[in-house]
């Protein structure tokens, strides 16, 4: 054994749950009312205000509030989306689900974002919507987005999942734009359990976003309803939207310990010389380079630090690296590898090769430990774990 597995187990990531929103939630529970309702208004309307004053309404998932944005879009069979393989699966899941075709565009190796310096060639007359994902919650540059759909009559559906808190030019991501999805899964920056919302851009539009919540109804003031729409069963429970209210007053402080932690890494890394000019052993020997991510600390949420290992030339696996760090007590994690390479996907005629930057990180990433809880001793672990980890594998190649 290790003498570092003496030391408590370093998860990936972890919420953070404060007394008094377990209070809260309790209160919610002895109310008598648990589903959608008077919590569910309430945490709408901070988020609303939170986003600049814009339409907000809220869902049981960020991968439902997508589908209601496309169902928004009108989008479904014969129909383009315009996204990035280098996400997770739900993004391009929701536009098959659609009847829809995704069509992806290979990303910017440096941020990891999709390029959208190449969109344009992606564009046909079936297109109807880009879906950009800010990945890690490092923001794809808006101006350029907008640009592009302004030019090309598209809508954007902002898959802005990971990039609760992050910002564009000094704004909220969520503030500016078209449709703006987020997500509040456990692992996100913050959380209501399961949840999502959607910003929206007029009241209309969030009536509509609504039906298609719950069913298509339209109440009248009767007690009569109407069903026009065939809707979904998208709706946040009050329980949800009571941890989301208290999460959303802690989210700057939780993203600030987030960008204090990823800034004491990239000190890490380029003390211990794991870095962007990769691991030495000694000045004769050859350096391995790790990919660090941008180092953005003005409009990144840091909702995930990700390094790119390059495996094949360690002569290890990423399985090997993830049980080794494992067994010094320390959780990693893959987000993502490429979705164009999943079995449903290659059965529609993508292929290796197709996205060879999502490919290549697809390959090579790996999570490192990042939530708000963590301590600064925890990032030194798990940079010191790195660091044997690669030397231990060098020294063995070399024999
Ligand atoms: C988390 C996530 C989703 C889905 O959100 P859920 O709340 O888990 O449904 C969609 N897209 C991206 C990029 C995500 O990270």
């Amino acid at each position: 054994m290790n003498e570092a597995s003496a030391q408590p187990f370093l998860p990936l990531t972890r919420p953070t749950i404060d007394e008094e929103t377990i209070a809260g939630v309790a209160e919610v529970m002895r109310s008598g009312w648990i589903t959608s309702g008077p919590q569910m208004k309430a945490f709408e309307a901070a988020l609303s205000t939170y986003f600049g004053g814009r339409p907000v309404r809220a869902f049981n998932s960020g991968t439902a509030t997508l589908e209601v944005a496309l169902a928004l879009c009108n989008i479904g069979p014969g129909d383009e989306v315009i996204t990035t393989p280098l996400s997770w699966v739900a993004t391009a899941n929701v536009i098959l689900r659609a009847g829809a075709k995704p069509v992806f565009v290979d990303i910017d190796p440096v941020t990891r974002n999709i390029d959208l310096t190449l969109i344009e060639a992606a564009i046909t007359p079936n297109t109807r919507a880009i879906m950009p994902v800010d990945l890690a919650g490092l923001p794809v540059d808006r101006d350029q987005l907008y640009a592009i759909a302004k030019k090309h009559s598209l809508r954007v559906i902002e898959d802005a999942a990971q990039s609760m808190g992050a910002r564009w030019k000094g704004a909220c991501i969520g503030a500016l734009g078209d449709l703006v999805s987020i997500s509040f899964h456990p692992n996100k920056n913050m959380t209501t359990s399961e949840g999502g919302c959607l910003v929206l851009n007029n009241e209309q539009e969030a009536k509509l976003a609504e039906q298609h919540r719950l069913q298509g109804v339209v109440r009248d003031a009767d007690g009569g309803m109407e069903v026009d729409i065939v809707g979904g069963k998208f709706n946040m429970t009050d329980i949800a939207a009571r941890i989301g209210l208290s999460q959303l007053k802690q989210l700057d402080s939780f993203n600030l310990k987030r960008t204090e932690l990823a800034q004491h890494y990239f000190d890490c890394f380029a003390k211990t010389e794991v870095g962007l000019g990769g691991v030495k052993q000694g000045e004769s020997e050859q350096a391995i380079p790790l990919g660090l991510p941008v180092a953005d600390f003005t409009d990144s949420n840091w909702h995930m630090f990700q390094i790119t290992v390059p495996f094949d030339q360690l002569n290890i696996t990423r399985g090997d690296f993830i049980r080794a760090m494992q067994s010094r007590g320390i959780g990693v994690g893959v987000h993502y590898p490429a979705i164009h390479l999943f079995k449903a996907y290659r059965r529609l005629g993508f292929k290796e090769g197709d996205f060879p930057h999502a490919e290549r990180i697809g390959r090579e990433t790996v999570t490192l430990p990042l939530f708000p809880a963590m301590q600064f001793n925890d990032v030194d672990r798990v940079c010191t774990a790195i660091r044997e980890i690669i030397s231990e594998t060098t020294s063995q190649n070399k024999k």
